[in-house]
């Protein structure tokens, strides 16, 4: 026995150290570090970062090419360590030599001033609960394994389900996803099963705006569509929602070819533009040709729950799946989408597996009426974070009407800074492209003298002038609509941290910079 106890002793690596399991819990040094760390991260938030830019910077918006700005990054991180080492290193070393220096080396999206793309203002409430959340780690994909936790994630989607799609409570329900792109694929397969079950896809069709997000089309590539079956229907010039006679037009003829619909993809609220699909004349033509309506409002979506939003957006719950992105609208930190249908029968029925390693359950909600779905049969994910709680979270601390408040807020920001871009056409030389419909607009700088490339040129030019004086971060859009294909700039109002102080530095550094370069030419 000693001989064999010395055998194993002999052949453990010199480094093992007492092979306990509290090596995984935290020290109280560390959960001190922690708190410490995180209070300091929040109270110093403007004073360590008072510019978007500060960190990674600006200029790779702009240009895919190799900037001066890339090589100091290039050279900031080359300083950084960031291997994995055999040997511990304490928190506090690693939190301010390598995470604070990496974190600094980002463009800050939690920043004011941040209008660049969709943003997500990251709440500190969502930070708490995936912290919590990550401490209990508790299986919420089976209802019976943690059958009070599972029901805040159905809560999740019951209150996703009545305030933003408008569907009937008794029959709708949903899945969340990591984001919308995830919630995209899952709408995809789902009206591809219920358009075809197993059978093969050799003549489905699926029907995107150009102005979709690029992830509805890769959706229908991933779920097996042939690309020239993934039909592009163009879009109106000037406010670019999706041309619906032409979209009847294209599945109509394609059921003369003896091609399948699957799924008419509209858009509430473009990524690029904010443009709103006629969903109710999308809704009539899926019913003409019994085909799924799908509606991606992954950005657009979180305005449902205001009035302004709602007479924008109009009947959302006419669509049989809808995806929405409380990390773009409802502030929440990355790592948020969700997919909501009409009749959550057939998302059960699309995803459904018999699972050998899982007993079959029979658990009932709460009211004891339906039985209460597992999420593990609603989508391919089986073991996964409770992401419900990020969002339940903030909307239990906070309550609802504030986010309803702060997303008015974004759409009347968002209005004020184009109308006076638009009123400074003549003096500032800028001209609004694409009129806000929710909290997104675009704009050129305007030298009728200028075309093609030259005047592209000068878009660039407009963008880093703003970018440099650091109070904003702006993006740009080339519309492939319309002839020249214009390259333009592009405001998107969406953190909640945009106040109107952000906003009317933006303009003020817009039409200033404007000026300057009329003045230089
Ligand atoms: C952002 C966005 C997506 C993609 O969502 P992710 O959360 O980034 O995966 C899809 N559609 C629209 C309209 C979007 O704005």
């Amino acid at each position: 026995m000693l001989k064999l106890f010395n055998r194993f002793a002999r052949s453990s690596p010199p480094h093992t150290r007492t092979l306990t399991s509290t090596i995984f819990e935290p020290t109280p040094e560390e959960k001190q570090v922690m708190l410490d760390q995180t209070t300091n991260f929040l109270n110093n938030f403007h004073v360590n970062n008072p510019s978007p830019i500060a960190g990674s910077g600006h200029a790779w918006i702009g240009s895919s090419a190799a900037t001066d700005e890339q090589d100091v990054v290039l050279e900031k991180l080359s300083a950084l360590d960031l291997r994995i080492h055999e040997d511990p290193i304490p928190l506090k070393s690693v939190l301010a030599d390598v995470l604070d220096p990496a974190a600094r080396l980002s463009m800050d999206d939690r920043h004011p001033g941040y209008l660049a793309f969709v943003p997500s203002g990251g709440l500190f409430h969502s930070a708490l609960a995936d912290y919590i959340a990550s401490n209990l780690n508790r299986y919420v994909t089976i209802n019976q394994a943690a059958p009070a936790l599972a029901q805040i994630e159905s809560e999740c989607v019951s209150f996703l389900c009545s305030s933003i799609a408008n569907y009937p409570p008794s029959t709708s329900g949903g899945v969340l996803t990591t984001g919308g792109s995830m919630a995209n694929m899952l709408a995809i397969h789902l009206s591809r099963r219920e358009a075809l079950g197993n059978k093969d896809l050799p003549n489905a069709t699926l029907y995107v705006s150009e102005q979709s997000h690029y992830c509805v089309a890769q959706a229908a590539r991933f779920v097996g569509l042939i690309p020239k079956h993934i039909k592009v229907i163009p879009s109106d010039p000037k406010t670019l929602k999706m041309d619906t006679s032409y979209l009847r037009s294209v599945v109509q003829s394609d059921i003369s070819s003896s091609l399948t619909p699957i799924a008419i993809c509209a858009t509430a609220g473009t990524t690029n533009t904010g443009a709103v699909d006629d969903i109710a004349a999308c809704r009539a033509i899926a019913d003409e040709f019994d085909t799924w309506l799908h509606v991606d409002a992954a950005y657009g979506g979180a305005f449902a729950i205001t009035e302004t939003g709602r007479n924008v957006l109009g009947d959302l719950s006419v669509a049989d799946s809808l995806v929405v992105d409380p990390h773009k609208g409802l502030f929440l930190p990355y790592g948020l989408g969700a997919l909501l249908v009409k009749d959550q029968k057939k998302l059960l029925r699309a995803n459904h597996e018999d699972g050998a390693c899982m007993q079959p359950t029979n658990f009932f909600d709460t009211h004891g009426e339906e039985p209460f779905v597992d999420t593990m049969n609603l989508s391919p994910e089986l073991t996964r974070d409770f992401r419900g709680l990020k969002l339940w979270l903030p909307l239990r601390l906070i309550g609802v009407q504030p986010f309803r408040d702060a997303l008015e807020e974004k759409l009347a920001l968002a209005a004020k800074a184009a109308g006076q871009i638009e009123a400074a056409e003549n003096t500032g030389h800028l001209k609004l492209l694409h009129p806000p419909q929710l909290s997104v607009f675009t704009f050129k700088y305007d030298n009728p003298s200028k075309r093609g490339a030259e005047l592209d040129a000068l878009q660039l030019e407009l963008l880093n002038k703003i970018h440099v004086k650091g109070r904003c971060l702006l993006s740009l859009f080339r519309s492939i609509n319309g002839a020249d294909g214009e390259l333009c700039l592009r405001m998107c109002v969406l953190s909640h941290r945009t106040d109107e102080a952000a906003v009317e530095a933006a303009v003020q550094d817009i039409i200033a910079s404007a000026r300057q370069m009329w003045n230089n030419e």
